[in-house]
């Protein structure tokens, strides 16, 4: 059913604590955790907690949590000082953009200058 935990997938892992993951926000509806791979001082991955392949699938089954995925980036940039210095939020969606990992996700990217446009 859609929206349900995914045994192949490592963040529905994450989600379920069976994979270790360093947490700096939760809701009821998403989960945000550093990534593994930092491509900058801050880079955090805010995810929901609800199996979606990419963040499109979600926003049309659940647009109120895609919201959340979305609010929840600028907290957690906020949190991380950034929030006046600016920040950038990334959904890498397919392959050829670059997306490994097949839960929807939103990078938090901060603490360095970010060039525009993206590679
Ligand atoms: P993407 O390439 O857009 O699908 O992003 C997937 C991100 O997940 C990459 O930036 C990886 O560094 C990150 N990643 C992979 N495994 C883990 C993990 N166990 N904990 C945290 N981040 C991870
Ligand atoms: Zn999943």
């Amino acid at each position: 059913m859609a929206g349900e935990p995914q045994a192949d997938c490592l963040f529905c892992k994450i989600v379920a604590g069976d994979v270790p993951a360093t947490v700096v926000h939760e809701t009821e509806t998403t989960l945000a955790f550093r990534d593994i791979n930092p491509q900058a001082p801050t880079h955090v991955l805010v995810i929901p907690r609800a199996h979606y392949a990419d963040a499109a699938s979600l926003a049309e089954a659940e647009p109120d949590v895609a919201a959340d995925v979305v609010t929840v980036a600028g907290r957690v940039a906020e949190q991380e000082g950034a929030g006046d210095s600016g920040y950038r939020v990334v959904f890498n969606t397919g392959a050829g953009a670059g997306q490994t990992v097949f839960h929807a996700h939103a990078h938090l990217l901060a603490g360095r200058g970010l060039n525009w446009p993206p590679g």
